[in-house]
Formats: structure tokens, sequence, C-alpha cells
């Protein structure tokens, strides 16, 4: 690349940063009157199309710029604005500097803006607030979300929302920033979870070196400046304290100047056993409000809306079959009706309420097998061939002990995915590579040998009737 592309390649990917930023009018009328006019390893000469625009970008826009200069060059450039002298050609117009520059300056189409700056703030654009079905279970939580997405940081600030999982926490949450991209593009959202929130801060403590367990500037700088702070999953950085102190800071910081905090939660702050109290009382001090499981009609309501969405070939009676006997939340809901279409798809077949009756019967009960653990194991193998347990743990080799031996070896395995060794230790303390052996001498039997397949069904019986 010629040295002169190089430079015009640097301008155009600053300004890409700066579009994100400010607000379309913003750009068209302040930053894109600006060009780079000098850069050198220290700093860069921004000049300005006359001396309202440059009293403006000192004024509001510098930090912006300036950062993203420093960002792109990835070291700090000392941002130096002046005015571009004037020309003969006197006549300025919105955006003449852009055409001086060829297609660096030309704003970017608005919907590709917005998706930038969706992905920019941790936000996915699938969740909002039109896709978004509003029950009894869920009606206080979705109104006062619009209410904040309306009006960022004037009406319920902080707001906590706390519900089982699956429910819609973060589908809300997100259809909240998501709003505010679309109609406030001079808002900075950003939106993380807990635990990328705890993720970073450790990341900003190691390299920050030296700093002990305190955060490096960059990481603060990135929260405190935004309009509206979404933080997901905030039960993840209960009982970590650097992370605890880091976000006390940040809640104070966006609080105190009036900027929208928006948290969700697995419980309500009073249920946090291990989260500082000077945090949970922060969070009583706005709102609280929890979602409950949808109701029968709201299930309903759910799974017709994505049916229609894609058009998908199911019909209301298998809706009503799906939203009967899946009721525990909306992401199991979302679930089942994923697994019947994709076996309408695969079969080409129409779906009946039987197909889809079956089709739920099977993961309704794989969902209800009961976790089993090893003695319980052991237990029922002893009883179902009348052996004592510590014959299967010692050492005697006998027919009526081996047999049973590997049937326990088998089923640890099969039902609870326990590693060979353990296994091995469990019984007796055995080498790993016996449990391995006794594990596929049982699986190979299972193939021909009918008694042994009997066995198996018989003590997978015993354990599993209640
Ligand atoms: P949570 O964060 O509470 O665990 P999610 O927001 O991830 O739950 O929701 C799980 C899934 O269910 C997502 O795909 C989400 O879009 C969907 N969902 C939840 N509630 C609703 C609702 N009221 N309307 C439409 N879809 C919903
Ligand atoms: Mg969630």
């Amino acid at each position: 690349m010629k040295p002169e592309e190089n430079f015009k390649e640097f301008w155009k990917k600053v300004l890409a940063e700066v579009q994100l930023e400010v607000t379309p009018v913003v750009f068209g009328t302040i930053i894109s009157r600006t060009h780079l006019e000098q850069l050198d390893d220290n700093s860069a000469l921004v000049l300005c199309a006359d001396e309202f625009i440059r009293k403006n970008m000192e004024k509001k826009y510098f930090a912006i710029v300036q950062e993203a200069l420093n960002r792109i060059a990835k070291k700090d450039i000392k941002l130096v604005l002046g005015v571009k002298p004037i020309s003969t050609t006197t006549d300025k117009k919105i955006g003449q500097d852009a055409k001086d520059l060829g297609p660096l300056f030309q704003p970017k189409d608005p919907n590709e803006l917005l998706n930038e700056k969706i992905n920019k703030s941790g936000l996915t654009s699938k969740y909002t607030f039109e896709n978004y079905i509003t029950g009894k279970n869920n009606q206080l939580a979705t109104a006062i979300a619009k209410a904040v997405a309306e009006k960022p940081g004037e009406i319920y600030n902080p707001v906590f929302i706390y519900s089982g999982v699956g429910l819609g926490k973060t589908h809300l949450m997100q259809a909240i920033g998501n709003f505010i991209l679309k109609n406030k593009p001079g808002m900075k959202v950003i939106y993380t979870t807990g635990e990328s929130f705890t993720n970073e801060m450790i990341d900003a403590i190691q390299s920050g070196k030296g700093k002990g367990r305190y955060a490096s500037n960059d990481f603060r700088n990135k929260y405190r400046k935004a309009d509206v702070f979404l933080i997901d999953d905030i039960q993840f950085i209960a009982g970590k304290d650097a992370t605890q102190e880091e976000f006390f800071h940040t809640f104070n910081a966006l609080y105190l100047s009036q900027k929208q905090i928006v948290i969700t939660s697995d419980k309500p702050p009073k249920d946090f056993t291990n989260l500082e109290e000077r945090i949970s009382s922060r969070f009583n001090s706005g709102i609280i409000v929890d979602m409950q499981t949808p109701d029968f009609e709201t299930r309903i309501a759910i799974l017709r809306a994505r049916r229609d969405k894609d058009i998908d070939p199911i019909n209301n009676e298998v809706i009503n079959v799906i939203a009967e006997n899946v009721t525990s939340n909306v992401r199991e809901l979302e679930g089942a009706y994923l697994r019947i279409l994709s076996y309408a798809k695969a079969t080409g077949e129409e779906i009946t309420p039987e197909i889809a009756m079956v089709t739920l019967g099977q993961t309704i009960k794989e969902k209800n097998k009961k976790p089993v653990n090893m003695n319980e194991i052991l237990n029922a193998v002893c009883s179902y061939y009348s052996i004592k347990s510590s014959d299967i743990k010692g050492k005697k080799r006998t027919k009526e002990l081996v047999l049973p031996r590997q049937v326990v070896m088998y089923l640890i395995k099969d039902l609870t995915n326990t590693p060979y060794i353990s296994i091995g230790d469990f019984l007796g303390g055995r080498d790993h590579t016996t449990v391995m052996y006794g594990v596929d001498k049982i699986g190979q039997d299972l193939k021909d040998k009918q008694t042994i397949k009997q066995d198996i069904v018989n003590v997978k019986q015993m354990l599993f009737s209640v």
C-alpha cells in the first residue's frame, strides 16, 4: 500500500469508530467536516472546515475522536485541532470534505450502522420488544422495561429484574438496549453478563501489573462511559471480592451521573447470601420486579408467534399439545417446539397431535430419569443378584461375582459417566483397565445374550421405579 493510502485507510478506520458513537446528524454536520491533515508517530493534526466546527469538536467530540485515534493507532497519539485555511472556493457545503477524500467520509447505510452499534454494545439484534410476548407473568417487568427504554435514566433506576431460568430476562434486557440504540442513536449502551464482567476484570488486573487487585483504567473507562449499562446474571459476581468492588464503583459512578442501570438475576437481592450489603442495598434503591412462568394462554401466544414468523408447518392443535405439556419455562417450550419442527422437516410428514405427543413423550421421559449415584447402582445390582456389596468390592473372582461386578461397572458408566479410574477406586481399588474391560464385556454381551439384556433392564427398573 502506498503511504498515502495507508493514511487514508487509517483515517477511515477512525471515522468508522467515531460514527458508532455519535448521532448521524452530528456525524454529517460536524465530524464529516474535518479531515486528517497530518499524522506522525506522536500526533495527528485534524483540520476542521471552520471555527464553528472546531469549537464543537473541542467541546463535545474531542474525547471520542481522541480515543478512536488511540485505539486504531494502538498507542497514544495526541489529537491537535486546527481550522482549514479559507480556500478560494468558499462555498463549503456539508460533506464537501467527504467528497475531497473520496468514499472515506460517506456515511454508512443506517441499517449497517445500527447493526455495528448493536454488536459493539454486546447485544444481539434478535431480542426486541416486538417479538416479546407479554402475559400476566411478565406484564409489570415488560412495562417497566419499556418505560426505561423510552426514558433511560429518568424514571426507574436501577431496575432489577429476577426470575428462574429461561423466563425471558435476557430477552427483555436486550430489548431495552436494542430499542435505545435504534431510537436514540447518540446513546452508548453496554450489555454484559456478570460472568464476562468478572473475566474482563481478571484480565484487566493481570495486564495492569503492580496494581494489585485493581482494574486498569481502560476497563473502568469502558463501563463508566455508558449511558445505559445492562448487566445480566449478576449472581455470578456474588462472593468474588475484587469484582464486587469494581462493580460497586462502576455502579456508583453511573448512578450518580443518572445513567440507566438494568440488572438481572436468578434471585431477588435479599436472597444473596454472599453479596456485599452495600451492593444489595443499592439494588433496593430502585425498582425490583420478578417474572413468573407463563400460563397456558401465554405459552400458546409465544408458540404461535414463533410459528407465524417463519410460517412453520405446525398447526394450532400441535401447538396446544406442546403448551399443555411443557410448562416449566420458555426456553424448554422453544426447545420442544424446535424438536417437533425438525421432525416435521426431516420426515416431510404432517405433524399430528399424536406424533407430537410421542416426540414430547420421549423427551419428557428422558428428563424425568432421575440421577442415580454409584452406591445406588451397587445396591440395586447386589439386591438383584442376592449378593453382598462387600463381595463385589472384594478380591474373590468366582463366577457368581464376576458377572454382577461387571454389570455394576457397566451401569455406573452408562448412567453416571464416572471416569474409569474413579469407578475402579469405588470398587475396591481395581485398575481402570479392568473396569474398561468389564464395561466393554457387558456392552458386547448386550448385543447377543438375552439373559444379560433382561438383567440390565430389570436392574434399571429397580433403580428408576419410585
Ligand atoms: P433467561 O435470561 O430468563 O434465562 P431468556 O431471555 O434467555 O431467559 O429466554 C429464553 C428463550 O425464550 C429465548 O429464546 C427468548 O427469546 C425466549 N423468550 C422468553 N420469554 C419470552 C417471551 N415473553 N416472548 C417471546 N420469547 C420469549
Ligand atoms: Mg439469561
